[in-house]
């Protein structure tokens, strides 16, 4: 009979109250000290690896799940937006999808297999050398006179600390950054809401159904229910931007983004699991409604999505931030990093409300985005990439988009890898070198 094993549990004591718990001091181990460090793994997470280390920077990336991609593979997120317009890693991993047959025009996007894009994701970073760290949370931040020296994990392993000379925030939701103390915005200005949730779900047995618009499909949806007299409410009126049924790669097969769930916070997990439970039950019941729309007869349901599609969290307050004016006037930056042309695609954070989205719809220009909405006020030695950058609700609803929150993770990773070769600030890092240096490197920039 082996010895059994025992772990020597954490002392702490309960407040007077009974609503707080006081932790002993600990000594945490720590697990690896690197040049870079990127916190999550998304399409900001995977653009910052991959640039720092092709910098040549020892580069770890600590990410949650098992599997790279955030929302395009854990969130079943397609299609592509903002694919053509920013080159260098954009460019190399869309040829990568091409090459393994995982790539489609659909309408005036693309869409890719988020299976291949799994695989094609971890090849990446094998071959550029970034050390994968898989289902471990990034839960706290260590922070000395004003420098941010690492981050704590929690794991099966229990709690441990990584160290970095940088780290890149690639969260989605700024975690690093908020608990190291940078402040952050959250929702729109009116009530502090956020953009609803939604949970994608992949179908198969479409064929090449082709939807006109979402305001069609809304309709046909409608008369379904009128006609079988059916006790469903769609979670959205007849709106623009839902529900969309968006053909993938393989034959048949297609991402919907229909289920909506409101007014709740997606950084509380009370919440969150609302909202998971409730936009799986509209998927399912949507999904035998869609059933009876004409061309969609042998449709099924093949899966949800691991995670519920969260759009909007925490801004963090960067040293710049960009705002609708920028967007409407197609602003450009001497320390520009990214560009994006997507419309400000707000969904409605409380229909009915009486809050009129601001700019959803407006017709924007084409718009850089400055690296000084990747620098974090306050905290130094830390930037932050994908959609937690500094800007404003409405600027936010434009440049969260996955082919811009590579753009930026690749522009962090690049800026990661020059402070920590160097030994200086983040903030120290020229932006108009960083430009030319991106630039260099394939990114295109506007008039260019
Ligand atoms: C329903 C929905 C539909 C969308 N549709 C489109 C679309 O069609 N096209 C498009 O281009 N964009 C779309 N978007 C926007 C886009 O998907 C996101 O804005 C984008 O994925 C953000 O990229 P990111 O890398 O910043 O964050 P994410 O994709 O959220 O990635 C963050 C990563 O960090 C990990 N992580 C988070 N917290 C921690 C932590 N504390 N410790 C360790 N790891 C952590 C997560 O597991 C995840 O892998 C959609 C968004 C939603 C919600």
């Amino acid at each position: 009979m082996p010895n059994p094993l025992c772990l020597k549990p954490t002392t702490m004591t309960l407040s007077r109250n009974g609503l707080a718990v006081h932790e002993a001091p600990r000594n945490t181990p720590v697990r690896a000290k690197v040049d870079v460090l990127v916190a999550g793994g998304g399409p900001a997470g995977v653009g910052a690896a991959l640039a720092a280390a092709a910098e040549g920077a020892d580069t770890l990336l600590v990410e949650r799940y098992g599997m790279l991609g955030g929302l395009w593979t854990a969130g079943l997120v397609n299609p592509f937006f903002e694919a053509m317009s920013n080159g260098w890693l954009v460019t190399a991993l869309i040829d990568r999808l091409k090459a393994a047959g995982a790539w489609r025009t659909w309408k005036f996007s693309h869409t890719f297999d988020p299976e291949v894009m799994k695989r094609e994701l971890e090849l990446m970073t094998q071959e550029a050398g970034v050390t994968l760290l898989y289902h471990a949370l990034c839960v706290d931040s260590i922070v000395e006179d004003g420098c941010l020296r690492g981050v704590l994990i929690e794991s099966k392993a229990g709690r441990e600390a990584l160290l970095a000379d940088i780290i890149v925030d690639c969260t989605g939701d700024g975690d690093v950054a908020a608990r190291a103390g940078v402040p952050f915005e959250f929702g729109r200005l009116e009530d502090g809401l956020v953009q609803p949730m939604t949970l994608m779900f992949e179908v198969e047995g479409v064929g090449e159904y082709l939807q006109t618009s979402s305001g069609d499909l809304y309709d046909r949806m409608a008369e379904v229910l009128a006609r079988q007299g059916l006790d469903y409410e769609l979670p959205f009126g007849r709106v623009g931007y839902t529900p969309s049924i968006i053909l993938l790669p393989a034959p048949g097969r297609a991402a919907v983004q229909l289920t909506h769930v409101y007014r709740l916070n997606p950084l509380d997990p009370a919440d969150l699991t609302r909202g998971t439970v409730d936009a799986r039950r509209q998927a399912h019941e949507a999904a035998e409604i869609l059933r009876h729309v004409p061309g969609l007869e042998s449709l099924r349901l093949a899966q949800t999505a691991t995670q519920i599609g969260v759009r909007e969290t925490r801004r963090i307050v960067g040293r710049y931030q960009l705002d609708l004016d920028d967007l409407l006037e197609g602003r450009s930056f001497d320390d520009a990093v990214a560009t994006c042309a997507f419309g400000v695609d707000i969904h409605d954070p409380a229909p009915g409300s009486g809050i009129e989205p601001r700019g959803a719809g407006v017709r924007i220009k084409p718009y850089e985005i400055p690296y000084r909405c990747l620098v974090p006020r306050d905290v130094d030695r830390l930037l932050v990439a994908g959609r937690c950058i500094s800007g404003t609700h409405e600027a936010h609803a434009s440049y969260r988009v996955t082919g811009t929150c590579l753009a930026t993770g690749q522009a962090a990773g690049l800026a990661a890898a020059w402070a920590a070769a160097r030994g200086i600030s983040p903030a120290n890092v020229d932006g108009a070198e960083l430009r030319a240096g991106l630039a260099q490197r394939g990114v295109r920039f506007l008039g260019e």
